[in-house]
């Protein structure tokens, strides 16, 4: 009957989709995608046949209106982004809302999820951390973004785009100054790498390497009233581990 799942896909490596998301791909009536041509990858390596329809940030209104009558009509819709979860810092959160206010059943399908799986193996403190997500591409706006992160005691988890980094890391200097930081990249691929040091350290590997994949970026929180817990971070550390896949 009518239910919106919001199902998790991998966020780089095929072996990180559940059987219960595969199952649920397969029995909904209609699988709503971010980008219809990625997960149709998706599905046929699973042998998943279910249409797609495509829901993205830019269809919202509308695209949000036409999954709502298939909800009214009895339907059952699998949601799903390009990886991880959606609803974070991708499309998702709209439709639930909405799917919830008209009294449908809204059922999240957990799975991977960069921000989460680049917290766990960081090597600071877990709890408690604050989400931030993407900063703004506009650079006045970033800047107040990083502003209000300044007070936070909490270990920060950041997204960025790889072509920004390096000057969110600059950005990040000036306005939380040089901090512990841990960049997490390509998570559960081939060539997943932590690197662990300061927000110096950082830009000064990202002055003298290539900086390509996808990353997610883990500040500590301000030490103030607060005694140093962590030991790792005397060095700069590039840990990578090569998936035998
Ligand atoms: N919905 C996703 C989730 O649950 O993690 C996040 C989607 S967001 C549009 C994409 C951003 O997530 C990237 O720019 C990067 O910061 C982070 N990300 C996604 N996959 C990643 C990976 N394999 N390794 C590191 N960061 C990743």
């Amino acid at each position: 009957g009518a239910c919106l799942y919001l199902v998790a896909t991998p966020i780089g490596n095929l072996e990180d989709m559940t059987m219960r998301a595969i199952r649920i791909l397969k029995e909904s009536d209609i699988i709503a995608a971010e980008d219809t041509r990625n997960t149709m990858r998706l599905c046929n390596y699973f042998d998943i046949d279910t249409p797609l329809t495509s829901y993205h940030d830019h269809n919202q209104e509308q695209g949000g209106e036409k999954l709502l009558q298939m909800l009214r009509d009895g339907k059952s819709i699998a949601l799903v982004s390009d990886a991880g979860l959606p609803a974070i810092s991708d499309p998702g959160a709209d439709i639930a809302m909405k799917a919830i206010a008209e009294g449908f059943a809204v059922v999240p399908i957990p799975g991977a999820n960069a921000a989460i799986t680049a917290l766990i193996a960081s090597g600071m403190t877990t709890q408690p951390f604050y989400f931030h997500g993407f900063l703004s591409r506009n650079k006045k706006d970033r800047r107040e973004g990083l502003e209000s992160l300044k007070k936070r005691q909490e270990t920060i988890l950041l997204y960025e785009a790889p072509h920004r980094i390096k000057d969110t890391l600059k950005d990040m200097l000036t306005i939380l100054g040089d901090r512990h930081i841990v960049l997490a990249r390509e998570l559960t691929k081939k060539f997943e790498e932590f690197l662990r040091g300061t927000t110096e350290d950082a830009i000064e590997w990202a002055n003298s390497n290539e900086i390509r994949g996808e990353f997610v970026i883990v500040i500590e929180g301000t030490q103030e009233e607060q005694e140093e817990e962590v030991e790792w971070w005397n060095d700069l550390s590039i840990v990578e581990h090569v998936d035998q896949l």
